[in-house]
């Protein structure tokens, strides 16, 4: 706790916006990465920039927070294509749980007014048994 928390990037402290190029930051408009969407910046503008939140505080780590997608590295992964390229779905209490930010973007919808991802309708019935242990 004594260490600064601070955009591994850029260095901008919490509730600061980021460096132009930084490449932490979320695009407000698509949800994507800052620096590789491309969106136009007045449209970027309009929806409002999102200042850096800490280094659990990104949309898509949130995210992935809230709805329980967790994976780890299977180290035996190599040479079988079936093993999801080495990462596991995963329960957050397994010993190298790590937030599955790959589900957020292939499952997940950006929410543009309210700058998160949310799971689509038809996916929110399968997500309430990863509620469980939110706590
Ligand atoms: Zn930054
Ligand atoms: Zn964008």
């Amino acid at each position: 706790m004594s260490k600064r928390d601070i955009c591994p990037d850029c260095h901008v402290e919490v509730g600061e916006l980021h460096q132009t190029g930084c490449d932490w930051e979320t695009c407000p408009n698509c949800g994507g990465q800052m620096l590789s969407c491309r969106c136009l910046l007045s449209e970027v503008e309009l929806a409002g920039r999102i200042p850096y939140n800490g280094r659990d505080g990104r949309p898509d780590q949130l995210a992935a927070e809230e709805h329980g997608f967790w994976c780890y590295c299977n180290p035996d992964w190599y040479g079988d294509p079936e093993r999801h390229y080495g990462w596991i779905p995963c329960e957050k209490n397994h010993p190298n749980a790590a937030l599955d930010l790959n589900r957020i973007a292939s499952e997940c919808e950006w929410d543009r007014a309210a700058k998160k991802y949310v799971l689509p309708d038809s996916k929110k019935a399968g997500a309430i048994g990863a509620k469980e242990g939110g706590k």
